[in-house]
């Protein structure tokens, strides 16, 4: 089965984008998490952090300016946000697919486990 943000990089599944260039796509969390739940990810398909490669660098560097760019416009850029990554199963990582968590909009709880 083919991997579900790749369907949404090529528009075979409806997402709600918030951001979207050459190379990096944004999106609302279908399952949000907080207020502002939003899921950045590399167009080209990267399974997990283990497999940025020094070819990645331009890619991972847009997807952390694309997280600043749309924590501005949801307007939590001065009140604070998460980004976190989920890495293979101990990490928590469902979607195979690199990606960003941006949340924020909330005083979020403290980075345990
Ligand atoms: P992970 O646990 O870091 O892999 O998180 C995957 C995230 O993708 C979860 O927060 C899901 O709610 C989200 N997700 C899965 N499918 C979709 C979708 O079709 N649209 C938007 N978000 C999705």
């Amino acid at each position: 089965m083919e991997c579900v943000f790749c369907k949404i990089v090529k528009g075979e599944l409806p997402s709600r984008k918030v951001y979207e260039s050459e190379n990096v796509v944004a999106f609302h969390d279908i399952q949000p998490q907080a207020p502002v739940h939003i899921v950045i990810i590399p167009k080209k398909h990267i399974p997990t952090m283990n497999d940025v490669g020094a070819e990645d660098d331009a890619v991972v560097a847009e997807i952390f300016a694309a997280a600043r760019q749309i924590a501005a416009e949801q307007g939590i850029d001065a009140s604070g946000y998460r980004l976190i990554n989920n890495c293979n199963a101990d990490g928590g990582q469902v979607v195979y697919h690199l990606h960003i968590h941006l949340l924020g909009g909330r005083k979020l709880g403290a980075l345990v486990a």
